[in-house]
This record gives C-alpha cells, structure tokens and sequence, in this order.
C-alpha cells in the first residue's frame, strides 16, 4: 500500500528550507525553521552541542532507539580574503563545482547579521576582455565574489562589515513546473529534509507512533563529511536520506527513490539494506538499489566515527548533483513512502 502524501505540502516546505541560506556549519538561519516547522505538528526541538537538531517521537516499542536523518547544510563558501580592488576571493564549504556556480547570486553573511549579496564570477570574467575567458579553470584560485556594493576599494568591503571568516550562501534558485519537476542547487538535501516533515505531517494527521523510538536527526556538516560523527548513544540503526545519483552505472532515476547499497567507501548493513528493499517492494513504491561511488552520507561518517550502529541510506535521484540539481515530485513521494515504511516496519 502506496501512502497518501501531500504534494503542496512537500513543495511548500521544501520552499522554507531551501530558502533559508546554511551552507555548512551555518546554522543560524535554518534552525528556527525546523522549529517552526516542527511546532506545526507539536513537537520540541532539542540541539546537541553542534546544533543537530533533534526532534524524537516515541514508538510502540521504546526498548529500541532508531534515528532517521536529514543534513541541512548545503555546499557553500567562506570569505578567504578581501583583494585591494574588493574583490572578494573564497575557500569553498563542501564539494563545489564552481563551473556551474559561475554567474550565480550569492550572499555574504556578516557576524554582526547583516547581508550582502554579489556576483560570483570568474576572474577572467568576460569574453571581451579577456583570452582565457572560456578556458580558465573555474576554481578556488580564480573565483571571486563581485559585490553589489559601490566598491573601489578593500576599505569599501570593511566599511560594510565584512571580513575574512564570513560565510558566503549560493542563491538556491529554487523552481517547481507545472508537470512536477523540481529544480534547485540544494534538492541535496533540503528535498530530504522536506520528506522527513511530510513523513511527521502523516503520522500525526494519521495519529500513529512508529514502530520503535525514532528519532529525527537534522545535521549540519554533513558535506564535510562530520555531520554524523556524534549519534546519541542510544541509536541502534541510522538511515541517512539524502540524494540519489543518476548515471551510467545507475538503475535509479528522478521518478523513484534510490536505496543506496554502497557508498564510496562502504557497503550499507546488508541486513538493514535488505530490510529497507522488502519495504519498498512491499509498499509498492517505484524504486532502485544501486552503488553511489564520489559520495558518503552522515550514516557513513557515523560508522567512520566508531558509533556502534546499522546504517542505512536511500534517497530522491537528481539530475546534475552539486550543481543546478534536478528531480521529480515522485521521487519525493516514494521518498516520504519508504521512510514511513521503513518508521513503521511495514
Ligand atoms: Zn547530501
């Protein structure tokens, strides 16, 4: 049995988060919407001390602790230096692909909570200037950040607030067609993110407990690979939702949700795989099983950090991953569908 999963909803919150700005380690302003956003169905937000944000159902059985989780960071920059024109110069935050950021809208975010948004640009920028516009590798090296400021100089940039160490957000570009195609650069992993509230809207409205104790995990550095190194100790299995990838190798596409059986460095429990590939069959939902190589989830970093516990993962496909990423409402649906499956051990 497929469940009934709101549609609008789904795509309204994907909207809150992806809008609010967090790339890694920022957590500011994405916080007060899993508050928000958990408030609406009457449940607590708890923080660790690296402000994953927590909110814990109670099951049918609470002798067993599962943890369902989904990063609310994003790939993203930090202001690396400030160059005596005012260009600003980056590092990045996570796996860039600053060929595909070329031309986007970003935001510096100061300490002291003020905003400025700018050009990312390459420094060879325009094909009427310069000989190497085309060819010039699009890296840390030769981006920079052209504000929309009136700067001539550094002292300009100063004045403003800004200065090294500020965190620097991608313009998430958000887009949703009328035949259902979502697009944005950060479905990785907000889509998620959405799915584990369309999965809490479900069971309140339907007023069920999952199956064991379950908690819902919001990490926040996850695309540095540390999002899960710390698990509360009581967690026995921890299902990261985060994208699927689409490609030659891959069964997986933007309609299905993609169980992931390995990542780039470990297979997933076989056990707890196989359970999650029985649900989804015994759901009915569209879905594929396959090996993702230049990847990891936060249940990987769990496993890496010596947590004793059964990882999991699966996910909505997406087109262009890192980049302008492109899925499916349906994947999302089947998504939300196997983390209720997998919560009420169907
Ligand atoms: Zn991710």
């Amino acid at each position: 049995m497929k469940y009934e999963i709101d549609k609008q909803f789904l795509v309204d919150c994907f909207e809150a988060f992806v809008n609010a700005p967090s790339p890694v380690g920022y957590y500011v302003k994405v916080n007060p919407v899993v508050e928000r956003y958990a408030g609406m169905f009457g449940h607590e937000v708890t923080y660790d001390n690296k402000q994953t944000a927590y909110i814990t159902l109670e099951g049918e059985d609470n002798s067993k602790t599962v943890m369902i989780g989904a990063h609310l960071d994003t790939i993203g920059m930090i202001v690396r230096r400030i160059d005596a024109d005012g260009m600003i110069r980056v590092r990045q935050l996570g796996g860039m692909n600053f060929s595909s950021a070329e031309g986007a809208t970003v935001t510096v975010h100061t300490r002291d909570g003020k905003d400025y948004t700018g050009l990312l640009a390459c420094q060879s920028h325009s094909v009427h200037v310069f000989d190497d516009a085309r060819t010039l590798s699009r890296d840390e090296t030769n981006m920079m950040i052209i504000l929309d400021e009136k700067i001539k100089k550094r002292e300009d940039v100063l004045a403003l607030g800004i200065q090294h160490g500020d965190m620097i957000s991608i313009d998430p570009g958000c887009q949703y067609t009328e035949n259902g195609f979502l697009k944005s650069r950060f479905i990785d992993d907000k889509a998620a993110v959405a799915c584990t509230f369309a999965m809490l809207k479900y069971l309140t409205e339907h007023q069920i407990k999952p199956k064991y104790r379950t908690i819902l995990a919001f990490p926040h550095y996850e695309e540095i690979g540390l999002g899960g190194t710390y698990v509360p100790p009581e967690v026995s299995e921890f299902v990261a939702v985060d994208i699927g990838l689409i490609g030659p190798d891959y069964n997986g596409n933007e309609f299905a949700v993609s169980i992931c059986a390995k990542d780039n460095s470990t297979p997933y429990d076989y056990e707890l795989t196989s359970r999650l590939i029985e649900q989804a069959k015994k759901a009915e939902l569209d879905y594929a099983v396959d090996i993702f190589y230049r990847y990891g989830t936060d249940a990987n970093a769990a496993l890496k950090a010596g947590n004793n516990l059964k990882a999991g993962a699966f996910g909505m496909a997406v087109y262009c991953s890192h980049g302008m990423e492109r899925t499916h409402i349906d994947g999302l649906v089947n998504t939300t569908n196997l983390i209720l499956a997998y919560a009420l051990d169907i």
